[in-house]
């Protein structure tokens, strides 16, 4: 699969360059303050001042990530979307619908993120080594956990990357978006209570992924790969061409960590960092026989959780 790219990449290397120049996620633009960062590869750490037009350091910790985003010395970035769609919220805020029946609005209310995957220019993930796709998976992870620590208020984070412009990709840069919201987006709230359906009264205290999975292994009609903690499946009654599904193997309802529906208080872990490696396994593999099979279509990745 890399020749591949470089074929690929020889082709349109003037465009490519040309875009690279006005980039704001390639390191120099970066360090230039063209976005504003939230942390680079650390996940703890900076908060940036907000309304400063550029990048503004508080503390001791944030001159330190200065120095690393001047010098380059990142893998990953977590920044604040530029335009974000949803403003951001303070902990407390508090949904209000509103609006003139019937037509019911609320504020945009959330956290708009951008993860930098990468320092290399518009490489796409299918084409990346394992260990750049394991860092990528492991800050989604860190910033997933930051997240739903740090604001009790969000229901729901939405972690999803577009490739290409057909799929809604504006700038050339692999990046990927996080959207935090103050509730349940309604395709997942209806996936959920399918699932409750099926446990409660379909199949009898079973969970309708498990039994998937079974199934699939058993058949191996539909299976593309598995390995020890992951199996990329494509879905019985697919919803679009080459729709690709990978589920972890282990009873595990959430990507990151949520409130524990059964034991009140508590937290639930979702995968566990030593379980990364074999994720990025599964998603170079199926993603760069996408590039590769199917000519570099365009398509959405979306980390679908509860
Ligand atoms: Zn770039
Ligand atoms: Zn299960």
């Amino acid at each position: 699969k890399p020749e591949a790219y470089l074929v690929r990449e020889k082709q349109d290397f003037d465009e490519k360059k040309k875009r690279k120049e006005n980039c704001p996620f390639c390191a120099d633009n970066l360090s230039k303050g063209l976005a504003r960062i939230e942390y680079p590869e650390e996940p703890r750490g900076a908060i940036v001042e907000e309304g400063t037009g550029g990048i503004k350091w508080l503390g001791e910790k944030d001159l330190e990530l200065s120095r690393r985003v001047k010098s380059h010395e990142w893998k990953t970035c977590v920044i604040k979307n530029m335009h974000p769609v949803l403003n951001k919220m303070a902990p407390a805020t508090i949904l209000h619908p509103k609006g003139d029946r019937p037509y019911i609005f609320a504020d945009g209310l959330g956290i708009c993120d951008i993860i930098i995957e990468s320092q290399t220019h518009s490489k796409p993930l299918g084409v990346l080594d394992k260990d750049v796709c394991e860092n990528i998976i492991l800050t989604y992870l860190r910033r997933f956990n930051d997240l739903q620590k740090g604001y009790p208020r969000l229901d729901y984070i939405s972690i999803f990357h577009n490739h290409r412009m057909e799929a809604g990709a504006t700038i050339a840069h692999s990046h990927t978006q996080i959207f935090s919201t103050p509730f349940v987006p309604a395709h997942i709230e209806n996936e959920i209570s399918q699932a409750e359906n099926y446990f409660a009264a379909v199949d009898v205290g079973n969970c309708p992924f498990c039994k998937m999975i079974e199934r699939e292994r058993q058949n191996e009609e539909r299976v593309i790969r598995k390995n020890r903690s992951f199996i990329a499946i494509t879905p019985f009654d697919s919803g679009s061409p080459f729709e690709i599904w990978i589920l972890p193997i282990r009873h595990n309802l959430s990507f990151g960590n949520v409130n524990d529906p059964i034991n009140v208080g508590r937290i639930h872990e979702g995968i566990k960092e030593d379980e990364i490696g074999e994720l990025a396994d599964i998603l170079t593999w199926v993603l760069g026989r996408l590039y590769v099979c199917v000519d570099d279509p365009g398509y959405n990745f979306v980390i679908s959780t509860s």
